[in-house]
């Protein structure tokens, strides 16, 4: 016995007379008083049954019990549909099958919502993901992401790069996130990191010779749940022996490209614009610009220098945001309070009226030189923040994507992909005030900028990237440190100890000192390049079976508790409120 001999969006007027088995889901099910129709489904469609107790009396009396969702295996003859009855919406609508046999392979309870309903609870999708998978948009999603990674990993082969899997279980990797941890029963009050990445490994491999290494990878990381965050994901990891930094962004737009012509979409132009990331922080105020739009942030900060109007002279830097749009004072209301959110003191403004007439509370305070500064078109307004460079880079970065957003200048068929470079080697960390990397310790100083680590940490500059895409940041890499003094010395800038460092990358350190190519690479985040090549918001949607922002897991409930038995044989003692 065989389950099926054709798959239901695959007949056509051809197969008219043939006899065909097919086994799927009912979709939907119709009773016409004698007659039933139903829509079987499986991954490759929809296929009309008909079943006529006229031809097939007993398939017919089974027909009544039929529900959505249940699994059928039918047998029957495909028949032509009558002109009027031709559905030109479905890629079977020429034919229906005539239904001699019917089995009922499996049944359904009762569903908690319909395939086809629009809006259903995200939280009611994920704890029934089984049924949410059957929907049009997971399956279209889940299949996409197969291609996708078939296609990259086509070209990372044609492309001389050797697949290496490496190990998950491992020592803390710092890429600026908590580890999740993992006892160990063999050595009891020890405890593996999960890899927040392969980092050291891949750089291993180059010492170990391999010239170009990738990986699919999954990635661990304890933080805060987001759009585009989750516990686990994976990552496209590559690296290079001897590359220049060049030879890593056009792997990376190989990739792009490759992954692009998978489905069968232009690949965006090649290659990519760069910016640099001072330039991307005045002029966007983000890291990870969205370029779909102009809409530039200004500096006024020498023109403000002597200014009357005290916010603008007392503060360290003034910048502006021009918006083709006169708003109203409730409008202006509203972006001010937006603006605090984001950490602004205030949000001073010029409309520009539609004469040319400027409408301002400031602009008695403004010397000439000043407002001809600020000159706007008709039916514009000029927004200031006047801050710290971080606060004000802040505050208009947000404002500048929520106003592309709300005036629709973001022009949404557009694919924005660009590259940053040149990235601050430290930034200082917030909570300790101590210098910290900006995207990891392995990181190379830009060449020259070597004896800046030290003296000057603040302007040291790096061989770090990052690659966006329509505002996303998909991923980063760098040139790595290959030498194990400039190794050292970035530990030293960082405060860590001599011994401190040694505790954590001794045997790196030594790998360093064994012959260590140069070397650099990347890491795709993948789920993110899904997402986007999707069109979906989020990356649960095209992730299987994703976690929700608490951090479990709806669909099987984890985490759990663990029993005190297996708490014993590990050595773990709970706290008393959490025993
Ligand atoms: N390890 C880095 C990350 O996971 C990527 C890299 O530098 O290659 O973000």
């Amino acid at each position: 016995m065989s389950w099926r001999n054709a798959m239901c969006g695959e007949l056509r007027p051809d197969d008219v007379g043939r006899k065909a088995t097919l086994a799927g889901w009912v979709s939907r099910r119709r009773d016409h008083g004698g007659l039933v129709f139903v829509d079987l489904r499986d991954p490759t469609g929809l296929m009309q049954l008909v079943i006529n107790p006229e031809r097939a009396a007993s398939a017919a009396e089974l027909a009544r019990e039929i529900r959505n969702e249940f699994v059928l295996k039918v047998t029957g003859e495909v028949v032509a549909r009558s002109p009027e009855t031709v559905n030109p919406k479905m890629a079977t609508g020429g034919v229906e099958l005539q239904i001699d046999e019917l089995e009922i392979v499996s049944r359904s309870t009762p569903l908690p919502f319909q395939l086809d309903e629009e809006g259903v609870d995200e939280a009611l999708r994920l704890r029934y993901r089984w049924l949410d998978l059957r929907t049009e948009r997971m399956q279209r999603n889940l299949r996409l992401r197969a291609s996708v990674v078939a296609a990259i990993r086509r070209s990372m082969d044609d492309q001389g790069f050797v697949d290496i899997w490496t190990p998950g279980l491992t020592l803390g990797t710092p890429e600026g996130a908590r580890d999740f941890l993992v006892p160990v029963r063999l050595q009891p009050g020890t405890f593996f990191a999960l890899a927040q990445s392969p980092q050291l490994f891949k750089q291993a491999l180059m010492v170990g010779g391999f010239d170009r290494y990738y990986q699919i990878a999954t990635c661990w990381r304890d933080e805060d749940l987001r759009a585009d965050r989750q516990f686990e994901f994976r990552q496209l990891d590559l690296e290079l022996a001897f590359p220049t930094r060049d030879d890593v962004l056009e792997v990376l737009e190989t990739v792009v490209a490759a992954s692009f012509e998978a489905l069968g979409r232009d690949a965006p132009e090649r290659p990519f614009p760069r910016l640099s990331y001072a330039d991307a922080m005045l002029r966007y105020g983000s890291d990870k610009p969205d370029l779909r739009f102009a809409l530039e942030i200004q500096d006024a900060t020498d023109v403000t220098r002597g200014s009357e109007f005290g916010v603008f002279s007392g503060a360290k830097s003034v910048r502006y945001l021009v918006v083709p749009k006169p708003f109203s004072r409730g409008e202006l209301g509203k972006l001010e309070d937006f603006a605090k959110e984001w950490g602004a003191k205030g949000l001073a403004y010029l409309v520009c009226d539609e004469e040319g007439e400027v409408q301002s509370p400031i602009a008695k305070f403004l010397s000439q030189t000043e407002l001809e500064a600020f000159a706007a078109a008709p039916g514009s307004t000029v927004l200031f923040v006047a801050d710290e460079v971080s606060v004000a880079e802040r505050v208009l970065g947000a404002l500048r994507l929520h106003l592309g957003r709300e005036l629709g200048l973001v022009d949404e068929k557009q694919d924005s992909f660009h590259w940053l470079l040149d990235f601050p080697l430290f930034q200082l960390d917030d909570g300790t005030g101590r210098w910290t990397f900006v995207h990891h310790p392995f990181t190379s100083p830009l060449d020259g900028h070597e004896e800046l680590i030290e003296r000057d940490p603040a302007n040291a500059l790096s061989l770090h990237y990052d690659l966006v895409w329509n505002g996303w940041e998909l991923g980063s890499g760098s040139i790595r440190i290959h030498r194990s003094d400039v190794q050292q010395q970035v530990f030293r800038a960082m405060g860590m100890s001599e011994e401190e460092a040694n505790a954590k990358f001794g045997w790196f350190l030594e790998a360093l000192q064994m012959g260590a190519p140069p070397h650099g690479g990347f890491a795709l985040g993948l789920d993110r390049f899904i997402a986007l090549l999707a069109g979906e918001p989020n990356i649960r949607e095209v992730t299987a079976f994703p976690k929700v922002s608490s951090g479990s897991d709806p669909l099987t409930g984890a985490p759990s508790a663990a029993g005190a038995e297996q708490l014993a044989e590990l050595g773990i003692r709970l706290l008393d409120d959490l025993a």
